[in-house]
């Protein structure tokens, strides 16, 4: 009987320090993941590849250790892949701060992780896939002292108007159901199916705003020490110069920032004022069928007082008057299909309030 192996020293991978990964016998494995930060709030990163050389299915054990038991009521789902867009959960059990699992793993390789994987090398492949002008200009913004390359996609509208959509995705490096939001959004643009909804906005995309953080399998930042661009601006770090510098050149009327968060049984709204907010909910919610939907919580300080957007958001707003608004839309009962299409369906929903 082959031994199982585990590694996370691959793109995307978490933990990637070999000794994180302790296999305890030939089935049992001890995992440790890794935060960048230590921050137990944004602490939901885990990507291994598992290899089973036997010819079969074959039974798996797994310890994993979070290291505290604070948020672990959402880490007790984890998926298995084995290659394209098929995620089938696994729920484990809690003990403290360990979720214990017991599944069983296809022969060959297959892929173990927290949020459905979306690594580097997919996102490469997305931007390698659009041809000149089929409906984006791409145009490479910036490669990170690691190498990495953050391009910038541009469609413009069929007449020159007054909408300038910036839309992001994986600011939050585990966040990857904003990465598959955001190729919905392309995949929608390029089949052309939303032409006329779309002809008065010019729309930017930053499919991926943290390379570094997503390739290394940070949680939170684009590496240790980086500034958390939701949140904070840092004229110091390159990457987050490079997003100020594209800001002050295209000025955004709107700025739609796709998060991911662990709230199950919840989908959320921030940083938009009372009226453009619920304007918005109502027309997710005629765009997209109950069944794929979850309530919304929605981001209001003390009533109906919106939350004042920060980081690159808040740069927008201060400096160019951007509207901005995050969605949170989780995993959980979701599968690729659905997150494409809620990434699709809220571009459209804000493009009257851009
Ligand atoms: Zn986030």
């Amino acid at each position: 009987m082959d031994p199982l192996r585990l590694t996370g020293r691959i793109d995307g991978g978490n933990p990637q320090d070999e000794s994180a990964i302790c296999q305890t016998a030939d089935r049992n494995f001890l995992i440790k993941p890794y935060s960048e930060d230590g921050d137990a709030g944004y602490k939901f990163r885990l990507d291994v590849d598992v290899e089973n050389p036997e010819g079969c299915e074959a039974d798996l054990s797994l310890i994993i250790d979070w290291g505290e038991a604070q948020y672990n009521q959402y880490r007790d789902v984890v998926y298995l892949g084995t290659g394209g867009d098929d995620w089938q959960p696994f729920e484990g059990r809690i003990e403290d701060s360990r979720v214990l699992l017991d599944l069983k793993v296809p022969a060959g390789k297959s892929h173990l992780t927290l949020n459905p994987s979306y690594n580097y090398s997919r996102y490469m492949e997305l931007i390698g896939r659009l041809d000149e002008g089929a409906p984006f200009s791409k145009s490479l913004l910036h490669t990170t002292d690691r190498g990495r390359k953050v391009y910038l996609l541009r469609a413009g509208g069929e007449r020159r108007t007054s909408k300038r959509i910036l839309v992001t995705g994986r600011t939050h490096p585990y966040e990857s159901a904003g990465s598959y939001a955001v190729e919905g959004i392309v995949e929608g643009m390029v089949d052309g199916l939303y032409r006329e909804q779309l002809k008065d906005s010019d729309v930017w995309i930053l499919p991926m705003m943290c390379p570094d953080g997503v390739a290394d399998g940070m949680c939170r930042l684009n590496g240790p020490g980086a500034p958390d661009l939701s949140r904070e601006i840092d004229s110091g770090n390159p990457l987050c110069q490079a997003y100020m510098d594209l800001i002050n050149e295209i000025k955004p009327t709107f700025f739609l920032e796709f998060h991911n968060w662990m709230l199950r049984n919840n989908d959320g709204i921030f940083y938009l004022s009372w009226w453009p907010m619920m304007a918005t909910i109502w027309r997710l919610r005629r765009r997209i069928p109950e069944t794929r939907r979850k309530p919304m919580i929605r981001g209001l300080d003390r009533w109906i007082m919106k939350r004042r957007a920060a980081g690159l958001k808040g740069y927008a707003a201060e400096h160019h008057s951007a509207r901005c608004m995050t969605v949170e839309y989780p995993w959980y009962g979701r599968n690729v299909a659905d997150i494409k299409g809620l990434g699709m369906q809220t571009l459209l929903a804000v493009v009257p309030i851009a």
